[in-house]
C-alpha cells in the first residue's frame, strides 16, 4: 500500500521511505537499506536481482511497485572528454544529461523537466514547451547514468539541464534529500547547485529548507526592460522582488549566491552593463559570465573574448567576484541553453 508520500517508482524513495513500505509488506525494516544501497550503489534494474532477498519479498515487491530506469539511446563524446546522453524514461519521453570532466573530477548536469515552460529567449530547452515534471527518481537515475560512464567519481550535479527545477519545487527537495543520502552518492550540499530561471516564492521557500544547496539565479541583465526582453518570468517577479529574495536566500543558507550571466554581442554585453549590475548586487555574490552558446532557433551572437573580459574586468573592479565558465561540449550541443527535449521515444518491450 502507498501513501502520498511514498511514491510508486521506488527510485524517488528514501531510506526511511522504503522501510516504511517494506514493513507493510511485513518485511524487516533493515530490508529498506538494502533496497537503497542496492539501488544506488549497486545499480538495481529489478527486484529479482535481490538475491538476499526470499524470492516471496521480490516477488511481493514487484507486484506493488515499480523500478524503472533511465536508459541510454546515445551517448555522444566531445574530444574535451564532455559525455551527452539522450536518456529514455519509462513512459517513451527522453531528456539530455551531460557529464563534465573538471580539475577538481566530474560534474553532472541533470534536467528536472522534459521540456520548460519559461520560454527564456536564447535557450534550446524551453522550445516546444513544457511537457512534464521528473520525479525525484527519474532525476537521480541521471546522476547514476552518469556515474556508470564517468571514468572517476561524480562528485557535484547541477540542476542546470532542461527544466525549471523551482518549477518542480517538491521532486527537486526530494532529488536534493536523496543525492545527499550517504547510502547513495553522498555528495555535500555544498557540491549541489540549484538553477532558477527566478521564481521568487520557491527560492524564498528553498531558503527555509535548511539544505544548504548553492544558488544560481539567470540574471542575463541588469535592468528590467533588457531581463524583459530575454527573460519572460521577468514580468511577474522583477528584479526588486528577484534581487531581496536571493538576499534572503544568502542570509538564510550563509550561501553567496551565484548569479548566471550570458554574454550575447550587443544585447547585454556592454562596460556600462556590466557597471550597472555591480550597483545591483549589494550583497555577497558571484558573477558566472558565460559566452553565449549559439542555438540555430535565436538570431543571436556570442560576445567576442575581448568583451568578455573586458565586461568580467569592469565587474571585478567594482569589487564583485566574477569567473568566465569554460564551456565544455559545445561541438556536441551539450553547453549552456543547448540541451533539447527530443520527441518521445518509444519503449521496445
Ligand atoms: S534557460 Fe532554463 S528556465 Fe529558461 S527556458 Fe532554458 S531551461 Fe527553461
Amino acid at each position: 500500500m502507498t501513501t502520498p508520500n511514498t511514491p510508486i517508482d521506488v527510485r524517488s524513495w528514501l531510506p526511511g521511505d522504503a522501510a516504511a513500505a517494506l514493513e507493510e509488506l511485513g518485511a524487516e525494516p533493515y530490508r529498506g537499506r538494502q533496497l537503497f544501497r542496492a539501488l544506488w550503489q549497486g545499480r538495481l534494474a529489478s527486484f529479482e536481482q535481490l538475491e538476499v532477498w526470499p524470492r516471496a519479498l521480490r516477488a511481493r515487491m514487484a507486484e506493488a511497485y515499480r523500478l524503472d530506469r533511465v536508459v541510454p539511446v546515445t551517448e555522444q563524446r566531445a574530444h574535451d572528454g564532455t559525455v551527452k546522453g539522450l536518456l529514455r524514461l519509462a513512459d517513451g519521453e527522453a531528456v539530455e544529461t551531460v557529464l563534465l570532466p573538471h580539475r577538481y573530477g566530474w560534474s553532472v548536469c541533470v534536467s528536472s523537466q522534459v521540456g520548460c515552460a519559461m520560454g527564456c529567449h536564447f535557450c534550446a530547452s524551453g522550445i516546444g514547451g513544457r511537457r512534464r515534471n521528473l520525479t525525484a527518481g527519474e532525476i537521480v537515475d541521471q546522476v547514476a547514468w552518469a556515474a556508470s560512464v564517468a571514468p572517476g567519481r561524480v562528485s557535484r550535479v547541477d540542476l542546470m539541464g532542461i527544466g525549471e527545477p523551482l518549477d518542480n519545487y517538491r521532486e527537486t527537495v526530494r532529488f536534493l534529500r536523496l543525492v545527499h543520502e550517504p547510502t547513495g552518492f553522498g555528495l555535500s550540499y555544498r557540491h549541489l547547485t540549484v538553477s532558477t530561471s527566478g521564481l521568487v516564492p520557491a527560492i524564498l521557500k528553498l531558503a527555509e529548507e535548511h539544505l544548504p544547496v548553492t544558488l544560481a539565479v539567470s540574471l542575463h541583465a541588469p535592468d528590467d526592460a533588457l531581463r524583459e526582453r530575454l527573460m519572460p518570468i521577468n514580468r511577474a517577479y522583477p528584479l526588486s522582488k528577484l534581487l531581496p529574495a536571493c538576499e534572503t536566500y544568502w542570509q538564510r543558507t550563509g550561501r553567496r549566491v551565484s548569479f548566471e550571466y550570458l554574454l550575447i554581442q550587443d544585447v547585454n554585453d556592454s562596460t556600462t552593463l556590466a557597471d550597472r549590475l555591480a550597483d545591483q548586487l549589494t550583497f555577497p555574490a558571484h558573477v558566472n559570465v558565460i559566452p553565449w552558446n549559439p542555438v540555430p532557433e535565436h538570431p543571436f551572437r556570442p560576445s567576442p573574448p575581448r568583451q568578455v573580459a573586458a565586461f568580467c574586468e569592469t565587474l571585478l573592479n567594482r569589487g564583485i567576484p566574477c569567473t568566465v565558465r569554460r564551456e565544455l561540449g559545445q561541438e556536441i550541443q551539450a553547453a549552456c541553453g543547448q540541451l533539447r527535449r527530443s520527441g518521445a521515444i518509444p519503449v521496445q518491450s
